[in-house]
Order: structure tokens, then C-alpha cells, then sequence
């Protein structure tokens, strides 16, 4: 049997790379949160929470990065970055890693989360998503307390748990929170999450290889029935039919079904009647922007959580002015990190805060339109809208399509499906273009120069 050599060569990457960087924060900022997706002679495909992430890496550290893995691999294999904005901030890696090369032994006093999570692998819980890390406040606190009590008694109280709300408000953590404690107190019970397009694919990957029975026994048997982003299903009649049995199979038999969708189901266009009703059956909660106290709990949560000394009046110089989505705020707390590791200073200060905050600022405050991007980048190439939307692949067509997808990632705040769908194809392409027009802006000036000018252009709305 082939055996994956990816975690342990990627082990040693991790430990080239921690004697060789500058410090122990560029280390624990920038390649903790790091996913090996794959690592080999030929290529190393890595996963990482953010562009903002990858070009950090790519401007910083490709020379030592690139040092390191030939120390340790011995070859020189290209180096590709995927975004997977979920990575958030610093999982333990090496830690993981280790223990998935060699398990070694623990000390009774460590607490074994990772191992645990490893040794389950399916369940797809994010360790960082627990009750214990989430912060609550008037926004949330419904929510909240359906799922501390659905978690303490699945399949009896509310069934299902519907969370709806908007973008980065905490649905999919309190959902995995769920997922965490059910499976401490009863480590044995069966629980599956994935995203509600998950699920659609892998119905459609079953019916492809005839196996639609296994597909279904396998998620009839969950005792937890985790499904993301149901508004997903939306006119996806095929899908929306064979969620409605796996649902009913469930609910029948008393099993805990939680779901979150983007706004309450009623509203969700396209959703089957039957489905809504099943789902108002249960408990509908939302989740609603965190006021100015929330905010800066939270900050003040992940900060401690990093081990990052965050003064009172910076959290609240950003909590006053990030507030529409805690993932934003996150990611604001992260520059913060990084900044005030890069300039080497003992903590951050407020021109610090006050410079990632008028980028911050400024980027949202201007929200800008999938279709004036297609738009810029469709004139600019004298291509017309529908060539660049459309299936050809030349390469005068197809470039500027990548590039479109690329800037679609940096400028909008669409998620990599998102995109997907909005050029009707699917996730992976558009992590292949932002990783090719990457490699490009990193090696070809002239071609950056005029990328740069076209993001300017759809900034300034021209
Ligand atoms: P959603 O699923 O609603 O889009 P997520 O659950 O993915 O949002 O949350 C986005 C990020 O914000 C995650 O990193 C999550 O841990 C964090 N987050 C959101 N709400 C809270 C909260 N109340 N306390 C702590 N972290 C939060
Ligand atoms: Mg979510």
C-alpha cells in the first residue's frame, strides 16, 4: 500500500523552517496556521486561511521558504498556495503532525483535543469552534442557549436547530460547538458535518458511481446531522428530494438534526415547501451583528487565546470600527499580529491599529460588484462580458477570466463557491486561477503592473 509521505515530509519542513526563520512569532503567525495539502518531489500544495496570507508568505518568506524545503526534502518542488478562509488562525500544526508521523507519548496533564480530533477524522469539526471559545452577547445569546441546550439534549428539545444570520456571525462555530459536546459526553455517537454543497456533491459523486444506497445508510445512521448553509439547496430539486428523506429518517427515529442557513428558512427562495415546514417544526434562531462590547470581547478572547498582549483602548479603536462580521474583525486582530511581529515591537500600537484599520476601512466601505469587475477586466482585454463568463478556454478568453476570478477573491467578499458559481464552475477553478495569477504577479512585473491598475480601476469604480 502507498503510504502518504505528505505529513511527514512536510514535518520536517516545519522543522527546517522553525530554526531558520527570525523568530518564534514569525513562525507561530505565519506557518502554524498552515494545512500541508499535499507535499512531494514535484509539488507542495499548502493550504492557508487568507490571500492576505499567502502574499504575506510569498513577499516574506518564498526565499527561505523555498531554502528550507530543499534542506529538508532534498529536491526543489513548485510551491502552490489554496485559500481555505476557515484555517482562521493557528491550529496546532506541528503538533498534529508529529503526533500523525509518530505518536508520542502525552503527559496525563495535556489536554489530547488534537488526537481526539485525529482519531475521528470524519466528523469535520474545526477544534477551535467550541462553547468555550465562543463569546456571547444580546446578539447572540438565543442562539446560543438553543444550542447549549440542544448539546445537552440532542434529539429531544428542539428539532431541528435552525441558525440563520449573516456572513461570519458564528453559525457554523456554534454548530460545531454542538458537534464538540455531544461527543463528549458520548464519545461513541455518530456525527457528520459538512456544508449543505457537500452534501450535493456527494449525493451526485454516489448516483454517478451507483452506490446512492451506501450514501444514504451512511447518513442515516448519524446520531448528529451537522448540515451548513442549507440555503444552498435552494432549487437544487434532486438534492432538496433526498435531504427531505435523510431528514425524515432522522427526525423520526429522534435523532438531533442542526442546520444554518443565511436567512430564516421561509424566505429562502427555491427551498421546497416541504422542506420549510419540516424545518419550522423545530427551533429557528438567529444570529445577529455583535454590538460594541461583544466585539471587543471577542477581540479580546482571540488575543489571549494567541497569547498576543492586546491593549484595551486598540481593541476598542477596532471593535468601534469593524462591525458588520467577527471574521473581518479577526482578520484585523491578525494583520495587528503580524505587524507588531514584523517591526519587532514588545506590543502593538495605535498608529499600528490606525494604519491596518484605514485599509480595512476603506475596502468595506466601498463595497464593490462581482459584475463591475467583469465588467473592467472583460473591457480591458476588448473581450465582451459574456466571452469572459462563458465555457472557451483560449487563452484570450481564459487569462482574463482567471484574472477576474482573482481579483473577484480580493476585492469582494465572496467566498471561493461563491465565485464558483457566479462563473458556473466550481471552487477548485477559481483556487487554481488565484494560485496561477499569484504565481504570475509574483514573477511577471509587467503583468502585475497591469493587475494592479485594473483593481485601481474597479476601486475607483471606472
Ligand atoms: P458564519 O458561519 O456565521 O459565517 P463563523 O461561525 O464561520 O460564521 O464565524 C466566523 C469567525 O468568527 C470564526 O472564526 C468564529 O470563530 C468567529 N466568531 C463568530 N462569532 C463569534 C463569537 N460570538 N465568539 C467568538 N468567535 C466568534
Ligand atoms: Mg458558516
Amino acid at each position: 500500500m502507498a503510504v502518504d509521505p505528505t505529513p511527514v515530509f512536510w514535518n520536517r519542513i516545519l522543522e527546517v523552517l522553525a530554526r531558520r526563520l527570525p523568530s518564534q512569532q514569525a513562525f507561530d503567525t505565519w506557518f502554524q496556521p498552515v494545512q500541508p495539502r499535499r507535499v512531494s518531489d514535484e509539488v507542495i500544495e499548502l493550504e492557508v486561511p487568507s490571500l492576505f496570507f499567502a502574499e504575506w508568505i510569498q513577499q516574506h518568506y518564498f526565499e527561505i521558504l523555498n531554502e528550507c524545503v530543499q534542506l529538508a526534502l532534498g529536491s526543489a518542488p513548485r510551491i502552490q498556495f489554496a485559500i481555505r478562509p476557515e484555517l482562521a488562525l493557528v491550529p496546532p500544526v506541528v503538533e498534529e503532525l508529529a503526533s500523525a508521523a509518530a505518536p508520542a507519548p502525552r503527559r496525563a496533564d495535556e489536554r489530547p483535543t488534537v488526537l481526539r480530533e485525529l482519531a475521528l477524522p470524519d466528523s469535520g469539526l474545526n477544534p477551535r469552534y467550541t462553547f468555550s471559545t465562543f463569546v456571547v452577547g444580546a446578539s447572540n445569546h438565543m442562539s446560543h442557549a438553543a444550542a447549549l441546550a440542544v448539546a445537552e439534549k440532542p434529539g429531544v428539545l428542539y428539532n431541528p436547530l435552525v441558525i440563520y444570520g449573516g456572513v461570519g456571525l458564528g453559525k457554523t462555530h456554534l454548530m460545531h460547538a454542538i458537534g464538540h459536546r455531544i461527543r463528549e459526553e458520548r464519545p461513541e455517537a455518530v456525527i457528520y458535518y459538512m456544508s449543505a454543497e457537500k452534501f450535493m456533491n456527494q449525493m451526485i459523486a454516489a448516483i454517478q458511481t451507483g452506490s446512492t444506497l451506501a450514501f444514504r445508510e451512511k447518513y442515516r445512521r448519524a446520531d448528529l446531522l451537522l448540515i451548513d448553509d442549507v440555503q444552498f439547496l435552494a432549487t437544487k430539486d434532486a438534492t432538496q428530494e433526498e435531504f427531505f428523506h435523510t431528514f425524515n429518517a432522522l427526525y423520526e427515529s429522534q435523532k438531533q438534526i442542526v442546520l444554518t442557513s443565511d436567512k430564516p428558512p421561509r424566505e429562502i427562495e427555491g427551498l421546497e415547501e416541504r422542506l420549510v415546514s419540516r424545518f419550522n417544526q423545530g427551533l429557528v434562531t438567529d444570529v445577529k451583528p455583535p454590538e460594541l462590547e461583544t466585539r471587543v470581547a471577542i477581540l479580546q478572547k482571540r488575543a489571549a487565546a494567541d497569547r498576543f498582549y492586546l491593549p484595551g483602548d486598540i481593541a476598542l479603536l477596532i471593535a468601534s470600527h469593524v462591525k458588520g462580521n467577527v471574521r473581518e474583525l479577526e482578520g484585523c486582530l491578525l494583520r495587528l499580529i503580524a505587524y507588531t511581529s514584523i517591526t519587532k515591537r514588545p506590543e502593538p500600537t495605535t498608529e499600528m491599529a490606525e494604519e491596518i484599520l484605514s485599509e480595512f476601512v476603506h475596502a468595506e466601505s466601498l463595497a464593490i460588484e462581482p459584475d463591475s469587475i467583469v465588467l473592467v477586466v472583460a473591457t480591458h482585454y476588448g473581450i465582451t462580458r459574456d466571452q469572459l463568463k462563458g465555457k472557451r478556454r483560449t487563452n484570450s478568453v481564459a487569462l482574463p477570466r482567471q484574472i477576474a476570478m482573482y481579483l473577484m477573491r480580493r476585492q469582494t467578499t465572496l467566498s471561493l463557491s461563491e465565485i464558483g458559481r457566479f462563473f458556473d464552475r466550481d471552487h477548485t477553478t477559481v483556487i487554481h486561477a488565484c494560485t496561477k495569477i499569484e504565481r504570475l504577479l509574483a514573477s511577471d512585473r509587467p503583468m502585475r503592473d497591469s493587475i494592479e491598475r485594473l483593481a485601481e480601476d474597479i476601486q475607483e469604480g471606472r
